[in-house]
């Protein structure tokens, strides 16, 4: 038999506020266990939650950006289950009224570009933690995390495989990253995903039995829980049985799945609207503010990138990674537009530089530093990190310096080795590029005196190459600029080396 598979994805992106969602506690992570906590947090009784107005706003930006229509009614409601995190015995979230629905992201899919309905999205609070000190008896209760705003994300069941849930998975966090709703923070459990799915018979309409994959926090985690449990679901069809209604939870010492519990049905919850929340109006002209103040989105600075700069799909993936590295990026090429270039050839120099020589930069300082290359997250939040630092490289060197570097290098008045010692060189110093050159004795040789001496030198060492240019092998052109180059110490003029050594070669030849 050959099944389909059919998944649905939810995910608890918790909204970056200071505060908490009814409460003034703040919300820093990793501080004292309990030390950001006030009686409403701790559930005493007697308190009353206040809404906190940035993360309503939040969420609007988010649901925004995701296509959704805004809810201007919107209720809480109280989701009512027992847990030592949970000291009230209830969360309050939102279930008849959400704030966002009917919204899609698109996505690549195998077969193309492809839409990935979203359901809902609604504001919820965070619960506590559970702390199970090894060696001791018994568990703690954290609840600095209990109240914290969440935006919790629903899609409709248009996913068929493990890619394209990580696909969704990845633009969803982008977008929330982008609109400045989410850090993304998978290790901290700031954007966790719940993905659900059952198998049906090729061309079956009714849906399979759902089976829950509960909070996963690493996209190589999901694939690999999607992929194991199609596999373990085919097996229980192929051999007649029924799949069961269930949460799971992934293993990943033994890359399983396990059940967690029997999946609850939402009467079990016994929702109610929370009577001390009066039901929330958003004014249209809040919604309408948020709209107009969005800009370009993530997908329209991608295609706009590809048609001005002709940039590949990872520059352009790694440039409109973050804000802040598009917009660092952005102005650099306003400066060297300055300075007299193109905006295409800044652009294309631009961008070799921050996708590739930042890259190198960060590997080297990282391994500095005492990192080890592999695995381990960059410190200074190159896009390649897979936790995003919060100072990003580019900081370390304003835009108008290295579009001179930049300028300096498309004019041909660096060669590339110099560029790199003093791009290095600006990281460690923040020094102008004008300041290195001068201060390292890094100045181009443009004596043709001086070049010509070089060249000698190098065509006496290659006796070889010289005599397979004469037999008309012109590659060997390109192997003795760089003996040249290396010879100047990267200091001689590119131009002029190609140009004399042309000559002593045609020279050589007549000989
Ligand atoms: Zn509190």
């Amino acid at each position: 038999m050959i099944y389909e598979v059919v998944i649905g994805v939810e995910v608890h992106a918790q909204l970056r506020t200071k505060s908490k969602l009814f409460c003034g506690c703040g919300t820093t992570f990793g501080l004292t266990a309990n030390s950001q906590t006030c009686p409403l947090c701790l559930g005493l009784p007697g308190t009353l939650p206040v809404l906190n107005q940035a993360a309503v706003e939040m969420a609007v930006r988010a649901g925004l950006a995701l296509n959704c229509t805004i809810a201007v009614n919107n209720l809480f409601a109280r989701k009512n289950y027992f847990y030592p995190d949970l000291p009230k015995g209830y969360q309050i979230s939102q279930y008849e009224a959400p704030i966002c629905e009917h919204g899609w992201i698109e996505i690549a899919a195998s077969e193309g570009k492809k839409r990935v309905r979203i359901r809902r999205a609604h504001l919820e609070e965070d619960a506590g933690k559970s702390v199970h000190v090894a060696g001791t008896n018994g568990s703690r209760v954290d609840l600095n995390r209990a109240g914290t705003p969440l935006l919790e994300i629903v899609t409709e069941p248009d996913l068929r495989s493990a890619d394209e849930v990580v696909a969704y998975l990845k633009g969803l966090r982008e977008t929330l990253i982008y609109r400045d709703v989410c850090d993304g923070d998978m290790e901290k459990g700031n954007f966790r995903c719940e993905p659900n799915l059952s198998l049906r018979p090729l061309g079956q309409k009714e849906f399979g039995t759902k089976v829950e994959l509960k909070n996963i926090n690493s996209f190589k985690f999901v694939k690999d829980a999607v992929e194991y449990e199609i596999k373990r679901q085919t097996k229980v069809l192929n051999e007649g049985g029924k799949v069961q209604q269930e949460t799971r939870l992934w293993n990943i010492d033994r890359g399983e799945t396990a059940v967690m519990r029997s999946k609850e049905e939402a009467h079990d919850y016994r929702y109610f609207p929370d009577p001390d929340l009066v039901p929330l109006q958003i004014p249209k002209e809040l919604i309408d503010q948020v709209r107009s103040s969005l800009g370009e989105s993530p997908v329209d600075r991608k295609s706009r990138l590809e048609q001005e700069f002709g940039f590949s799909e990872y520059s352009v993936g790694v440039i409109t990674s973050r804000k802040d590295i598009f917009e660092y990026f952005e102005k650099c090429v306003i400066e060297a537009e300055k300075l007299g270039l193109s905006k295409m050839e800044a652009g294309k120099e631009l961008a070799n530089c921050i996708t590739i020589d930042f890259r190198g930069l960060a590997r080297k300082m990282n391994s500095r530093a005492g990192f080890e290359q592999s695995n381990t997250p960059l410190p200074l939040g190159h896009p390649d990190s897979s936790e995003y630092g919060e100072v990003w490289l580019g900081t370390l060197i304003p835009e108008k310096n290295l579009a001179e570097l930049i300028a300096k290098k498309i004019k041909g008045e660096i060669s590339g080795p110099i560029y790199k010692t003093v791009l290095e060189e600006m990281f460690e110093t923040r020094r102008t590029a004008d300041e290195i050159i001068e201060t390292k004795g890094l100045k181009q040789v443009s004596d043709e005196g001086t070049i010509e001496k070089i060249i000698d030198e190098v065509l006496e060492k290659s006796p070889n190459q010289v005599a397979q240019f004469r037999e008309g092998k012109q590659q060997v052109l390109g192997f003795l600029v760089g003996q040249v180059m290396k010879a100047s110490g990267g200091k001689a003029n590119p131009g002029k080396v190609n140009e004399l050594l042309k000559k002593k070669l045609g020279e050589a030849v007549k000989i």
